[in-house]
């Protein structure tokens, strides 16, 4: 008998696309924010520094610049804004991912893409992994969380993308999976707040400092198996030797806040 074999407590696992499933340092985010500005100059006239303190104000006060030019009211369409912010990026950076590929098909549980990004660039990232979209059960992104936004007599330009709560529930909701049994993979701190709060077990990845919301924190997906070997049904390697190490640590303090006995006594 295996006593290292435990059965998951995940039934889901729901992945972020970029900046989770690929490094962050391949340079796709500083060339879309480089991107986003640009579009900012070329579709409204403004100068480049007014843009960057734009996208930042966009970002804070709206989720992001798209959300931020609906709310107040320009008129532009989401496959525009995205065939420009992500029609030039250096998708040549992202190479190949084997490792990554069997990883992912090593794992018993249904998986789910859950992006803000549009589904094209959703597909042209996992083509450059070398990844088969079918490995996922469905991919959730910008398309998915608003289809209002593409309907011609729509009125709402809410624009519904992570880390509001709204669109945790969506990925909830098509996932069908009960969320303390969904783990969510996600390299930022608000997302994985927001997946907290609706029950998603989570894991920052990334990053160097794991946050109050994060139950896991991984470098990148190289190192899931060996910091959440539970995915598969396993304990961690040194699990055992740590729970020694920390009884012998707890047996030490004891001993030495034990009132001594005198010999006399
Ligand atoms: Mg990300």
């Amino acid at each position: 008998m295996d006593f290292n074999k435990i059965s998951s407590p995940f039934d889901c696992l729901l992945f972020d696309l970029d900046d989770t499933l690929y490094p962050s340092g391949l340079g796709i985010a500083q060339a879309c924010k480089r991107n986003i500005e640009e579009f900012l100059v070329r579709k409204f006239g403004v100068g480049e520094e007014r843009a960057t303190f734009l996208r930042a104000e966009y970002f804070r006060s709206y989720g992001s610049t798209l959300a931020g030019l609906l709310a107040l009211g320009h008129d532009v369409h989401p496959d525009e804004y995205h065939s420009f912010v992500h029609g030039r990026l250096p998708y040549e950076n992202i190479r190949p991912d084997p490792k990554l590929r069997q990883l992912l098909l090593s794992t018993p549980q249904t998986k789910i893409m859950f992006t803000n990004s549009d589904r094209k660039h959703a597909k042209k990232v996992l083509e450059k992994l070398g990844i088969e979209e079918e490995i996922f059960e469905c991919i959730i992104c910008f398309e998915t969380l608003n289809p209002h936004l593409f309907k011609t007599n729509n009125s709402s330009t809410e624009v519904i993308l992570k880390p509001s709560l709204s669109a945790v529930e969506v990925a909830i909701r098509l996932a069908g999976s009960d969320p303390h049994h969904t783990l969510f993979l996600d390299d930022s701190e608000r997302n994985i707040a927001a997946g907290k709060a609706l029950g998603l077990r989570t894991v920052l990845v990334g990053k160097r400092v794991k946050t109050n919301e994060a139950d896991y924190l991984v470098d990148g997906m190289f190192n899931l198996k060996a910091m959440i070997p539970e995915i598969w049904g396993q304990k961690k390697k040194n699990a055992n030797a740590n729970e020694e190490h920390d009884s012998i640590v707890m047996r030490i303090e004891l001993d030495s806040i034990r009132p001594t006995t005198t010999i006399e006594a």
